[in-house]
């Protein structure tokens, strides 16, 4: 499906949402003076599916910006996707497990040497032995995706790809593609590369949450709903495919809405209340959690100007 399509929609993707945003920034400040540019407030999929899951766990992250230690997995995570993301930008011939393999250990130097706090989740960081067994894990996880397709017959219009976009109610939506591919018909398709260690059955939701949260932006972007929602797991090998239709689309576009006035009404009275679930176990904020005999600190307040942005982690689940 992807076949044939060029990087000429990248720019193009990318331009509407520059503009997008520069509209917005122009709206709001009349006066030509140097500015430095002020991100309006927008809901992105790992925020929305925080509150879903648990409104004072967005808060704790996207309000209080408590710091969160990396685990391995997500940093690993960050790795193979940042190391696909470098295969697609090579001529297609050179997409191969050779080169993928060969592209691991510089692309760790570089990420450890813009991220050095990320080297804290090695028990001993100087311990050669640890640091060389979980590239081998991230290698694992490489080999895993090319038993699920061959790069070298894909032509992704955009890897990474920001895109952003403003409902008709005004909520400014946010997020991260990891592949759009395009086909020449027009057709789009979505890919998500999950490399996380959690079991499918909990991310499973999570991730169509985010896939269609992907969809409804590019509906309303480009106009055109995505033929196919992808999901590559590389840790098991792997891939869940799905067609959204429009009116699943609108529906969807409602619960986003209604996600985000939810936030607000919280934001507006700090009442972010706990919601203990199974997923509990994956969160790093129990000794600040009520249900876990906690006390939350106090209520900062709204913060300004963004609080829904998501990290390269967030990203790489
Ligand atoms: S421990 Fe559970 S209930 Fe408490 S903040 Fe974290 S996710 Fe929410």
């Amino acid at each position: 499906m992807a076949n044939g399509s060029t990087t000429t929609g990248t720019a193009s993707a990318t331009e509407t949402a520059t503009e997008t945003a520069t509209a917005t920034a122009t709206e709001s400040t009349a006066t030509a003076a140097p500015r430095t540019e002020v991100r309006r407030p927008a809901l992105s999929p790992s925020r929305a599916g925080d509150f879903k899951q648990c409104p004072l766990l967005y808060r704790f992250r996207a309000v209080d910006r408590l710091p969160e230690t990396p685990t391995k997995a997500q940093v690993r995570g960050t790795l193979v996707h940042s190391v696909l993301e470098r295969l697609f930008a090579l001529p297609r011939g050179g997409r191969t497990p050779e080169t993928a393999r060969e592209l691991l250990r510089p692309t760790w130097s570089e990420l450890s040497e813009e991220s050095p706090e990320w080297m804290e989740i090695f028990t001993d960081p100087v311990s050669a032995e640890e640091v060389a067994e979980w590239l081998t894990s991230a290698e694992k996880l490489l080999d895993s995706y090319f038993e699920l397709e061959d790069p070298r017959t894909l032509s992704p219009e955009a890897c990474e790809l920001h895109v952003e976009t403003e409902l008709d109610s005004g909520v400014l939506l946010r997020g991260y593609i990891d592949r759009l591919d395009v086909a020449p018909t027009g057709e789009i398709r979505v890919v998500d590369y999950k490399t996380g260690a959690a079991p499918r059955l909990i991310g499973e939701a999570k991730a169509m949450f985010q896939m269609k949260f992907y969809a409804v932006v590019l509906w309303r972007l480009r106009g055109v709903v995505p033929r196919q929602l992808k999901l590559l797991y590389l840790s098991d090998g792997q891939a869940l495919a799905y067609t959204p239709d429009e009116p699943e689309l609108a529906r969807f576009e409602r619960t986003l809405e209604a996600i985000w006035q939810a936030i607000l009404r919280a934001g507006r009275t700090g009442d972010f209340r706990p919601n203990p679930s199974k997923l509990c176990g994956w969160c790093s904020h129990q000794d600040l959690c009520p249900s876990f005999g906690g006390t939350p600190p106090d209520y900062p307040g709204w913060p300004e100007p963004d609080p829904g942005e998501e990290s390269a982690l967030d990203r790489a689940d």
